[in-house]
């Protein structure tokens, strides 16, 4: 890809949290951000159901912060109806027209940066550091896009070819593109999928997740603030009703879903069923995400990334670390530093600074959790086991020895560490461990042997290996973010081919 394509851009600015007065005068600010949220879809003729469903705070239980009106089936034919007459107008539009569009959304989104973050961490229980990083994320993810659609889709590129010839290469979008998002990143991957199928000259159905419609419902407004249509942005909130007939629907033009291994897998078949055009899928899931630790690593370096890759977010981000290789040697004095760096995470209410560890999103994941725990226990050692708070969703860090890592079998979406034992001559058998659970997303590895670092990296196709430090945070536009496998089918979100998978090719050539 052309050169140009990076360095123009700046990431969003951060929040300095250890500036005392402007935190004294952030946490004044978020104490009247307190305004209910009343979400409904948003298409043009639809009404959406009858009923109009609660929203409650995962941290507390009795905190309505807001409801929402879910869409109703028919809903969905409504939006694909109203979305193909919005994406000949929009596609026909310049694509500089469509960058700028995100730029203003960027703009918006730190303009309303207070409320969405009091909204974050009320709906989505996001710690206010989390919630920082997630906005900015939101931010770059537009102004990242923006940038790439001004290289790729303004001209079309001119191909070489025979004398007498001329070919030229044109990228525009596709159709009706459908948006189906996680609770986990609520905002940024919501936005973020949005924001490179429009850009890319679609109009775009999105479905948020049925745990966080509020915070998607004020972003579809932002963006219709910011310049687009209401027929080419449409909100559907709702359940797997909603997501099936999307997926079904015969004028789908693609789709970009981030989620479950499962339901990616059943979309996938879904799609593939269907009678009509072949569509790309573009789906970003989980991970048995491993570090592998040797006894050169540096322990302190070593404790404070595993806690905040396995602990922080709590654990509720599919980059975060599941299972910890750590070679014998150092096995016993490493865990009793992470034990102790676990044991000072401050678990609570995600608006406070105090707060390290936020709740667990809903009941039914913490029976999960706590299923887990009580199946390991049968068989495999659990070491450490934190405190909750009195009230609210929560589930403490937990520290799991397992006897050999198939002892996990699956992808485990909380605050649950696996650790495992390793020989230093058993480092390919650890290598064959992490490569058999068929995952890719995100890999760590401790280590100051370079031969080590590169026979992992060599020998595995995860997505993103992060070397020495922690393996979450991924940045827009500096580490592009995706796995292979079981984890998803690429391109990597906020990196430099993800727009070209919501485009649609068309190659010109003329006789001259
Ligand atoms: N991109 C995020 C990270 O690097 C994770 C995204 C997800 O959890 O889906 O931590």
């Amino acid at each position: 890809l052309p050169k140009e394509l990076y360095g123009k851009r700046r990431n969003s600015a951060g929040f300095e949290f250890g500036h005392r007065e402007s935190l004294e005068a952030l946490m004044a600010r978020l104490a009247t951000e307190n305004k209910s949220v009343d979400a409904t879809p948003l298409v043009p003729g639809a009404a959406g159901q009858t009923e109009v469903v609660n929203v409650l705070s995962p941290s507390d239980r009795s905190r309505k912060v807001g409801t929402v009106r879910n869409a109703a089936v028919a809903d969905v034919d409504r939006a694909f109806v109203a979305g193909r007459k919005g994406f000949v107008s929009w596609s026909r539009q310049p694509a500089e027209a469509r960058a700028a569009c995100l730029d203003k959304m960027g703009d918006l989104l730190e303009q309303n940066r207070d409320r969405l973050l009091a909204l974050l961490a009320a709906e989505a229980g996001k710690t206010l550091d989390d919630g920082i990083a997630e906005i900015r994320e939101a931010v770059d993810f537009c102004r990242y896009y923006a940038e790439q659609a001004r290289t790729l889709f303004v001209e079309p590129e001119v191909m070489p070819g025979p004398t007498g010839e001329s070919n030229r290469v044109l990228w525009r979008g596709r159709g009706v593109f459908a948006c189906i998002s996680p609770w986990n990143f609520p905002l940024a991957i919501f936005l973020g999928q949005i924001a490179a199928a429009l850009v890319a000259g679609n109009a775009v159905v999105a479905k948020p997740a049925p745990q966080t419609p509020l915070i998607a419902f004020e972003a579809v407004k932002l963006f219709h603030k910011a310049g687009v249509p209401a027929d080419v942005l449409m909100f559907l909130p709702g359940g797997p009703d909603i997501g099936a007939a999307i997926s079904a629907h015969p004028q789908l033009a693609g789709l970009a879903f981030t989620g479950s291994t499962g339901t990616a897998q059943a979309i996938n078949r879904t799609l593939a069923a269907k009678n009509g055009p072949i569509v790309p899928l573009i789906a970003e899931t989980g991970g048995i995400n491993a570090m592998i630790v040797d006894a050169t690593a540096l322990a302190e370096q070593v404790a404070d990334d595993v806690v905040m890759s396995a602990f922080r977010s709590a654990g509720q981000r599919c980059s975060a670390l599941r299972i910890l290789y750590l070679q014998e040697d150092i096995a016993d004095g490493m865990l009793e530093m992470i034990e102790g760096a676990a044991r000072e995470l401050n678990l609570g209410d995600p608006a406070l600074t105090t707060t390290d560890v936020g709740p667990i999103i809903d009941e039914k994941q913490t029976a999960m959790l706590k299923g887990h725990v009580e199946d390991m226990r049968k068989t495999q050692k659990v070491r450490y086991s934190g405190q909750v708070p009195n009230s609210g969703n929560f589930f403490a860090p937990q520290i799991i020895e397992l006897d050999k890592p198939e002892a996990l079998t699956r992808e485990v979406f909380g605050p649950v560490l696996h650790v495992v034992r390793w020989k230093a001559k058993d480092l390919p058998k650890v290598i064959e461990s992490v490569a058999s659970t068929g995952y890719g997303l995100t890999l760590g590895v401790h280590s100051r042997i370079e031969a080590t670092i590169r026979a992992v990296t060599d020998a595995l196709d995860t997505g993103n290996v992060y070397i020495n430090r922690n393996m979450i945070g991924a940045v827009v536009g500096t580490q592009p973010f995706g796995g292979s496998g079981l984890s998803g089918t690429g391109f990597k979100a906020g990196g430099p081919a993800y727009l070209m998978r919501f485009a649609l090719e068309q190659v010109v050539s003329v006789n001259t």
